[in-house]
């Protein structure tokens, strides 16, 4: 299923309509902690625009993703996670585990990251 700007739980904690653990938040982008950590640090990265899939990205997002990836580090160096290093995922489609289709990054850190991913 893919979300409507509408229907879109992501679109909704942007605009503020719902609830979240916000760390930050700019013209681009927001960042929350999810909901059910799988680290000790596990804070999303979301663009204010409603894009589904990472397969949907073009070049015309080109400041946007260097923006959620700016954040991203920035939000490690805050949590105390830079030096030990940390994970950036984003899951594309249901097979890969994505469960909202509004893109997003995970930062996740605070502890020992196994490879491969499971
Ligand atoms: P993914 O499986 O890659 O689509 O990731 C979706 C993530 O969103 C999961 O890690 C969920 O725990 C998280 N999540 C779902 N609903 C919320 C919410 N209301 N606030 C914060 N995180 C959420």
């Amino acid at each position: 299923m893919t979300s409507t700007e509408n229907d879109c739980l992501f679109c909704k904690i942007a605009d503020e309509q719902l609830p979240a653990d916000v760390v930050y938040k700019d013209d681009l982008v927001v960042a929350f902690r999810d909901v059910n950590p799988q680290a000790p640090t596990h804070i999303l990265v979301i663009p204010r625009e409603h894009i589904s899939y990472a397969a949907d990205l073009s070049d015309s997002h080109s400041a946007l993703l260097s923006r959620m990836f700016k954040t991203a580090n920035k939000i490690a160096s805050d949590e105390n996670i830079s030096e030990e290093g940390y994970r950036m995922v984003i899951n594309n489609g249901k097979g890969a585990g994505q469960t909202v289709f509004h893109l997003h990054l995970h930062l996740l850190g605070g502890r020992p990251m196994n490879w491969p991913p499971g």
